[in-house]
């Protein structure tokens, strides 16, 4: 796709701070620069740990990709050192001190989009500033949007209509007006932003402003995944947007690649771990085993482990379960570490403490069916391997996505998850045993309709392959926006 005469463009990626937006748009920086746009990704020390490893494998095949780190003002802010991140470990009374350190270092960022003179940004939604930084530039920005189409799509209806004001309780379902489907909720598994005005109502009021400034949106889903809420959101937003997805799998075609990813982590749980799973899986036939994991901002209270960890042993299914302790008390650490010894020794479960290598685990043959939270990048990365989800939405758009999955796209059961919640907190919902296991039932034991839904998965797999080969949507849609780009940088010429 490249002609020698044309211009390198020169861009700037800047994540914001936490795993869950950092891995995906990391995946999306190096996908531009195996594009052959020079790249470089602004980040603080800490934080840059997660992506480090991918940077530095892509840089060794030639790519023209760097990280340009700058240095969290943590003894300005009172936080201690290497607390930079809205991550699950973050204590609650720091989160504000972060977003006092974002802020301290929003004019260093500045100056740096002055000095490295990019042709465009790409940008967190969490920095709508720099809409305006890029206009005073003349420069494109582009947003990064962490969510799916659906999601954005039905946050946008329920700003404009508030269906949720028109039913007498929180538990009374509503339709959510103006969308493709006929999708219904309740107001209890809203965002609380959504709800009722709040701090964050404000902000993402900016963030929508801002994203109407900018040249447009980038995704990671692909036209297929969602297509009516594509076309839908592009028109509900007068703005233009290019799903670039699956990005996981774009860039992530090595296995030194997908193992890389998170490698902060995984250097902490040690390597003896990982080589444990991979021998475990291999040891079990294929399909049987599930993947059991809430994505990287997630804990649960002793009440909640207890239930997942009976519903596990109960289905009788084999299963890894990425699970992190509540350090709250100590009673979880006996539980899980009793629950652990069980299961090693009947040989039905294997536990992965904090973080797993998700992508090497999913692709792996023995693995048939996901218990998730819906993050928006796991939604991806299942239908990538074309496997079906029980799903258990907790907060930011997960209910959103869930709808996609289970309405929509038919490739999931609920666990009938009925209450939003923040993503620091852990809400007063217990999904029981009995639920978890019902879902699992009817995701792994070979009905009609397990049937249905697998075949439907698959499809959708194949979708997604097509998507990022010569050709595809996403791989059209990346030739079209570095076109546009190069435009721009040509009429400045
Ligand atoms: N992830 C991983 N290992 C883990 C947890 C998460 O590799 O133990 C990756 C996962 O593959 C995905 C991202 O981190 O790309 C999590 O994003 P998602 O949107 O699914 O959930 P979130 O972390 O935002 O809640």
């Amino acid at each position: 796709m490249e002609s020698q005469n044309e211009p390198k463009l020169k861009s700037i990626f800047l994540p914001f701070l936490s795993t869950s937006h950092i891995i995906p748009l990391v995946d999306m920086a190096r996908l531009f620069a195996l594009h052959n746009v020079d790249v470089t990704i602004i980040s603080t020390k800490h934080n840059s740990t997660i992506f480090q490893n991918s940077i530095n494998l892509d840089s060794s095949r030639g790519r023209s990709i760097r990280t340009h780190i700058i240095e969290f003002p943590a003894s300005k802010v009172g936080l201690p050192i290497g607390i930079e991140a809205f991550n699950v470990n973050t204590p609650k009374e720091m989160i504000p001190k972060v977003y006092m350190g974002l802020y301290i270092l929003q004019p260093e960022i500045e100056s740096l989009f002055e000095t490295l003179q990019p042709d465009f940004i790409v940008t967190d939604m969490f920095f709508p500033w720099s809409a305006d930084v890029a206009k005073k530039l003349g420069i494109p920005r582009i947003m990064f949007h962490g969510a799916s189409y659906l999601a954005r799509s039905a946050a946008h209806s329920v700003e404009q209509f508030a269906p949720h004001l028109n039913v007498e309780s929180d538990t009374e379902k509503f339709v959510i007006p103006d969308l493709p489907d006929k999708l219904e909720m309740t107001r209890l598994q809203l965002p609380d932003w959504l709800r009722s005005p709040n701090q964050y109502t404000e902000l993402m009021k900016v963030i929508k402003e801002s994203e109407r400034k900018s040249f447009g949106s980038v995704f990671n889903s692909f036209y297929e995944l969602e297509s009516d809420y594509y076309d839908h959101y592009k028109k509900a937003m007068g703005t233009k947007s290019w799903g670039l997805g699956p990005v996981s799998l774009w860039v992530n075609q090595d296995d030194s690649d997908k193992a890389a990813r998170g490698y902060a982590k995984k250097e902490q749980e040690g390597e003896k771990e990982e080589e444990g799973w991979l021998k475990w899986l291999n040891s079990k036939p294929e399909s049987s085993v599930l993947y059991v994991s809430f994505g990287s901002m997630n804990k649960f209270p002793y009440s909640q482990l207890v239930e997942i960890a009976h519903a596990l042993e109960d289905s009788g299914h084999n299963f890894i379960w990425v699970v992190r302790k509540n350090e709250q008390n100590g009673e979880s650490d006996v539980f899980l570490e009793d629950f652990e010894k069980r299961m090693k020794e009947t040989g039905k479960g294997f536990l992965i403490w904090g973080w797993a290598p998700q992508l090497l685990i999913l692709e792996n043959p023995a693995i048939g069916g996901l218990v998730s939270h819906c993050g928006w990048n796991t939604v991806v990365e299942s239908v990538n391997v074309g496997l079906p989800t029980v799903t258990w939405p907790l907060f930011a758009e997960h209910f959103f996505n869930e709808k996609l999955v289970v309405d929509v796209l038919k490739i999931g059961v609920p666990v009938g998850a009925k209450e939003w919640r923040n993503w620091n907190e852990f809400g007063s919902e217990v999904v029981k045993r009995e639920d978890i296991g019902n879902a699992i039932r009817l995701m792994m034991d070979g009905g009609e309709e397990e049937v249905a839904m697998r075949k439907r998965v698959k499809e959708l797999s194949v979708e997604a392959k097509k998507a990022v080969q010569v050709g595809g949507s996403s791989y059209n849609n990346m030739v079209e926006l570095i076109q546009e780009l190069k435009a721009i940088k040509l009429a400045k010429v």
